[in-house]
């Protein structure tokens, strides 16, 4: 089967998944959050306390972690750890940080390559993360570097923390928003970066709806869709 492929990078809280998500339902794509691959590696760190910034204490842990992707009867991604469902566990607000400690580890990098491709090969997909279009999927049929201010992006972070009933003060979040930004844009092992033949959209002042438009434009202007 010839597989289409649609990469969405960008910083956390441009709208990715949600977005992602949504364009996944309306062109019949799987919708791949890879943000949760490297979630429920964090989380397992975090669980067997060790500091994700220790590569070596963290390279430790991947042989005795059986990471696992599938879609449950909702049609939503879940992640199984070692055969357990963990995927509400890894969207606590501290795994955040976690994720984005261990996902700076290449051997981290490498230990979830295939999975992601492998899905790839075999479905058509709209995959989100940081370097997809770059290093995961470089042959993407559009690629999407999607953007907003930080403070933009601080606001819809707020909002989704207050309607999961776990809220977080603005400064608070926004802190950890420009320390991840930072982290994942200043390592080594494929740093947050726009692929050459991406295009950038930045949202901060569009809503969800505009949007979406957009990105549905620049999918049916390279996909024929
Ligand atoms: O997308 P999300 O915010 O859930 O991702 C959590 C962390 O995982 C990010 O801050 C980033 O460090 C890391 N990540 C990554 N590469 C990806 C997806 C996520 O390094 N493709």
């Amino acid at each position: 089967m010839n597989c289409f492929s649609i990469a969405i990078d960008g910083p956390s809280g441009a709208g990715k998944s949600t977005l992602a998500r949504s364009l996944a339902k309306k062109l019949g794509y799987l919708y791949v959050d890879t943000g949760a691959i490297y979630r429920t590696i964090g989380y397992y760190a975090w669980k067997q306390g060790v500091d994700p910034k220790e590569e070596a204490a963290v390279l430790a842990l991947l042989p005795k972690v059986q990471v696992e992707l599938t879609y449950g009867e909702d049609g939503l991604q879940h992640m199984l750890l070692n055969g357990e469902d963990v995927t509400r566990e890894i969207r606590l607000p501290e795994i955040s940080l976690y994720a984005s400690a261990v996902s700076a580890h290449p051997g981290v990098r490498s230990f979830l390559l295939d999975m992601q491709r492998q899905l790839a090969r075999s479905h058509h997909v709209i995959m989100d993360g940081r370097d997809i279009g770059t290093v995961v999927l470089p042959d993407a049929d559009v690629k999407i570097f999607l953007t907003a201010s930080a403070e933009a992006r601080t606001k819809r972070r707020m909002l989704e923390l207050e309607q999961r009933g776990t809220p977080e003060p603005y400064e608070k979040i926004l802190k950890e928003i420009q320390e991840r930004d930072w982290n994942d844009s200043h390592r080594t092992a494929a740093p947050l970066r726009q692929a050459e033949d991406a295009v950038l959209v930045d949202t901060t002042d569009l809503n969800f709806q505009q949007s979406e438009e957009a990105l549905l434009t620049i999918i049916k202007e390279k996909t024929g869709a």
